[in-house]
């Protein structure tokens, strides 16, 4: 149907594996959010020779944003000749560290058997590179296209996205009417369209205690025990209260369509810097726990909050001398994007018209950007899709395929000419 479309990509698939390695190359860890600037000059030098106006965005005032690491955002924006809604492909450029356990170089961007090798590969400059390519062949084959084209890469999505896609939000860029829809190519698979994520709730619990000589226990108050009350509860009532809890959210992998809660660490009492010598015979004063609580749709977070503060109060009222604090560390609102909304219905026919399938459509079980776009910028129309499959996503000789590459560049143009033209050919 898109023949000159589509050709326009199968031309550019040699510039799609060179744009990859490339990206793969620039070393943007985070922490510490090393290369960003770079990276983001990378991006924005390559498409302003294309006629993009760009911007250079500085997350100032982030977490981790320095002189030695700065911020860096990239975003770009191309009008069309005449007026129209603006589709928005949004990246992280950020990757998480290399770790141990390669069998070669995570940041030489190597190809070989029909895939490209790194850190980042297929999380997600694989599919950053996909857009930049589908937004590139449409504007050949369709120049004279209305609306406008934006394109950006953003920081510190592994970490939050507080420097990135957040200060953007906040700063309008995700917002009517600057833009209309946004589709942010995560590897979730080219079959798939993803409409959104659980929430999250974070939180610190602290049991207190008071301290006394090791030897004599009984002259002070051991938090350590106190927190195995707290624990034993959560085994007891809490974990079964939770996967009982099913949700119509279509969450991939199933396991996670559910309320699930992770227990992130535990510290109490004296640290283990005493290593190599001995520790010292103390009564722990204090212990902290650190809980990772995923919530569904169907929850409320006052909900998911009380069910363990009431554990918690009710340790209070019958455990002798049991005190707590709870802090709340991080909250993000379980987000889904109706399925008939355009961005959605757009993609679903790239789909359907590269694959010859129906999309699968599916939630993912953690949180990605998409987070501060519906919840800052207040634009409900965005979706994760890109290639790649999160499975290999943060591990060792991480990658993604070239053919995987190519088909999603080619879905992502046939949904950019669905919003923007209407679907012509
Ligand atoms: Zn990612």
């Amino acid at each position: 149907m898109h023949e000159r479309l589509l050709k326009a990509i199968d031309a550019r698939a040699d510039d799609l594996v060179a744009l990859t390695a490339e990206l793969i190359r620039f070393p943007t860890v985070n922490p510490p959010g090393e290369a960003y600037r770079p990276c983001a000059e990378y991006i924005g030098e390559r498409l302003r020779k294309r006629g993009f106006g760009i911007e250079y965005v500085r997350g100032e005032g982030a977490p981790g944003d320095t002189d030695r690491y700065p911020r860096t955002n990239v975003v770009a924006r191309f009008d069309g000749r005449s007026p129209g809604p603006c589709v928005h492909f949004n990246s992280h450029v950020d990757v998480v560290e290399a770790g141990d356990g390669w069998s070669l170089d995570p940041f030489a961007g190597i190809v070989k058997d029909g895939r490209v090798y790194g850190r980042g590969a297929c999380d997600m400059k694989g599919g950053l590179a996909a857009s930049v390519i589908a937004v590139e062949a449409f504007m050949e084959a369709y120049p004279d296209f209305p609306g406008s084209i934006e394109i950006s890469g953003t920081v510190d999505e592994e970490s939050g996205g507080f420097g990135g896609v957040a200060h953007l939000a906040k700063l309008g860029y995700f917002s009517k009417p600057k833009v209309d829809h946004v589709i942010i190519p995560e590897p979730l698979n080219k079959e798939r369209i993803c409409l959104g994520h659980r929430g999250v709730w974070w939180a610190e619990i602290e049991t207190k205690g008071e301290i006394a000589h090791g030897s004599m226990p009984f002259l002070g108050d051991n938090a350590v025990r106190h927190m195995g009350a707290v624990l034993a509860a959560f085994e007891a009532e809490l974990f079964p209260a939770l996967d009982r809890k099913r949700t119509k959210m279509p969450v991939v992998p199933e396991g996670a369509r559910r309320s699930t809660m992770n227990i992130n660490s535990i510290h109490g009492g004296q640290t283990e810097d005493f290593r190599p010598g001995l520790p010292s015979p103390n009564v722990p004063d204090w212990c902290r726990l650190t809980i990772d609580r995923r919530f569904l749709l169907e929850e409320k977070l006052g909900d998911v909050k009380r069910e363990v503060t009431s554990i918690l109060d009710r340790l209070k009222r019958e455990r002798p001398k049991f005190d707590y604090d709870i802090r709340d560390l991080m909250e993000v609102q379980p987000t889904m994007t109706e399925r008939d909304a355009p961005v959605v219905k757009a993609v679903a026919q790239g789909i359907m018209e590269i694959f010859e399938r129906e999309p699968d459509y599916v939630i993912s079980p953690g949180t990605y950007d998409q987070k501060h776009v519906a919840r800052i910028g207040h634009l409900f129309d965005c979706i994760a899709y890109g290639p790649g499959i999160l499975d290999l996503a943060h591990r060792p000789d991480e990658w993604v395929g070239i053919d995987d590459m190519v088909q999603s560049a080619k879905v992502m143009a046939v949904g950019l000419n669905v919003l923007l033209r209407g679907g012509a050919s």
